[in-house]
């Protein structure tokens, strides 16, 4: 007779917690079940470092779990009784081992959360889904907290989650005097620096990257399979977590929103992988980074806020937009765009050289750090109006530690302001006067950074103002752009109009930039 599980329980990619209180005894009567299935490989194409590092993190949480004497069910990506979906493959395990309750981990992403309750509703047996244990704090708490406040400021939000945490905190004063070292951050990199070198991974994943090339998942991206540089456990989580905390925390703030072409992740931390899916907990991170400063003269308190402030303040604030403004939120598109994303965002292929290399390296290692993202990528989106649902595919299959409760927030909101100024108070547009100033780019560029117009000008310089001039009637009230449209009204009418006429050769031959 076959082996009976009174409990089903299903573990979903990005739930490698292992810290789960599901987990601290081992239950005979509980089986566990994760399993790669081929929809989730499919809603967007993934970088092919994405999938490999999901389902390598997946099989080696199994493989803990089963070490440590928990039932387990794996179903690969080419296991002959995979069925290629959630609940077809709960179906068949609840028969097979004549399960009587089910027990899931609340998911966060919408979608799945709508599946889940709805298979639930299938069900003739009982079934429970329980917190996932690893934010700060519950989907609603940042709907609680705004629900009679005029605006939505993240600052508000993280100086609560500070107090409430007691994290950088001396009694109910921040710790240094103030809550945010903004300000003292965002240096460019000097010119002879002593850049440290990112601490990378050398995993042979040939194995898994073999099973996915014969499952015929498409995928977008490069990979060396005998070098796999991101962690595939929490062991390895931790190991990056100590070594930034050791080499780059010093100058994590400081260098936070400088861009080199020599560097590509300069002082991130990169764990962003890891945390999405909770091989480490967040306030495990905070909590390090804060005994760091504390505890060495090297750190001084503008780097460990700016760095706690990511994590405490935005990412528990992005998540709280998600839940707070899902569904309707990824659909939003306050300023009509609808531009398709030019090739090269594929290939990498443009002389645009902040692009390029933005573009090219994102194919490379699955990862841009934020201000590419923000002020390269996500910048030329917002001034040539591409349309928002075909960046959020871009930004969520790209990027390894995209999943959609922090990437439509983050793209759709922070970066198109396609939701009105919901995440940002004003969008994020810039011209090559920002990228020049925070980056190496522009000095071996085919375009030129100082010029507007002209055959050769810098296509960053156009766009911004054609971008502003266009959705003026949008941001000329906003009391933070006010003095840009009186900038602009300085320029002499001639100016203005060749300005105008570049931008829209720009906008015309997209795809030739
Ligand atoms: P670090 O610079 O070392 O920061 C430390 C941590 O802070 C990050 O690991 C991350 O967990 C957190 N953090 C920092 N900024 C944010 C933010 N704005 N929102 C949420 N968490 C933040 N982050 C994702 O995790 N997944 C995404 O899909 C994603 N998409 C983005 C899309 C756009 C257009 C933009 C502008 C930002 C996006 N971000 C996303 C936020 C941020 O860019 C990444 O978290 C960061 O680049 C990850 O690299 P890191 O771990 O080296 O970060
Ligand atoms: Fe980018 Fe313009 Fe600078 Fe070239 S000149 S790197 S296109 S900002």
């Amino acid at each position: 007779m076959n082996r009976t599980y009174q409990t089903l329980r299903l573990i979903l990619g990005d739930q490698l917690n292992s810290q789960h209180s599901w987990l601290n005894s081992v239950d005979e009567g509980v089986l566990y079940v994760l399993m790669e299935i081929r929809p989730e490989s499919l809603y967007v194409t993934h970088h092919i470092q994405k999938i490999i590092g999901i389902f390598g993190a997946m099989r080696q949480f199994a493989s803990e779990l089963k070490a440590q004497g928990h039932p387990v069910v794996y179903v690969e990506i080419d296991a002959a009784e995979n069925q290629h979906s959630f609940e077809n493959n709960l179906n068949q395990l609840i028969a097979q081992y004549q399960v009587t309750k089910f027990e899931y981990q609340l998911p966060d992403e919408y979608r799945l959360d709508a599946l889940l309750k709805e298979y639930t509703q299938t069900l003739s047996i009982g079934y429970a889904a329980v917190d996932s244990e690893h934010f700060f704090t519950k989907r609603e708490d940042l709907t609680t907290f705004f629900q009679h406040k005029k605006t939505i400021v993240m600052e508000n939000f993280y100086r609560s989650m500070r107090r409430k945490h007691h994290i950088l905190m001396d009694k109910d004063k921040p710790t240094g005097g103030k809550w945010n070292y903004d300000q003292a951050n965002r240096k460019k990199l000097p010119k002879k620096h002593a850049m440290a070198t990112p601490f990378l991974f050398e995993h042979d994943v040939t194995a898994i990257y073999e099973a996915v090339k014969a499952a015929e998942l498409p995928y977008i991206g490069t990979i060396d399979s005998s070098y796999f540089i991101w962690p595939l456990n929490r062991q390895e989580a931790l190991v990056l977590l100590n070594d930034f905390i050791d080499r780059l925390l010093p100058t994590f703030g400081l260098y936070q929103d400088a861009m080199h072409s020599d560097y590509w992740s300069l002082y991130h931390s990169r764990l962003s992988f890891a945390l999405n899916v909770k091989m480490l907990h967040p306030l495990e991170i905070v909590q390090a980074a804060e005994t760091a400063y504390r505890q060495s003269d090297r750190i001084d308190i503008a780097q460990a806020e700016g760095f706690i402030r990511q994590i405490l303040g935005w990412r528990e604030f992005i998540r709280g937009i998600y839940w707070k403004e899902m569904p309707h939120y990824q659909t939003l598109n306050m300023l009509k765009a609808k531009r398709p994303l030019p090739a090269y965002f594929w290939t990498g292929r443009t002389k645009m050289h902040c692009m390029r290399q933005s573009i090219q390296q994102s194919l490379s290692y699955s990862y841009a750090h934020h201000i590419q993202r923000l002020m390269i990528t996500g910048n030329f989106c917002l001034l040539t109006g591409i349309n928002p649902s075909e960046v959020d595919q871009w930004y969520l299959g790209i990027y390894i530690d995209a999943f959609e409760w922090v990437e439509l927030p983050n793209t759709r909101g922070m970066s198109q302001y396609a939701d009105g100024g919901i995440v940002a108070t004003k969008p994020y547009g810039a011209s090559a006067n920002y990228i020049d100033k925070m980056s190496n780019y522009c000095q071996s560029c085919y375009y030129h950074k100082k010029e507007k117009y002209g055959e050769r000008s810098c296509p960053f310089n156009s766009l911004y103002w054609h971008f502003l001039k266009r959705h003026q009637s949008n941001f000329i009230k906003n009391p933070r752009m006010s003095m840009i449209y009186r900038v602009w009204n300085k320029y002499a009418q001639e100016d203005q109009q060749l300005i105008l006429e570049q931008a829209s050769k720009y906008l015309n031959n997209l795809e030739q930039l």
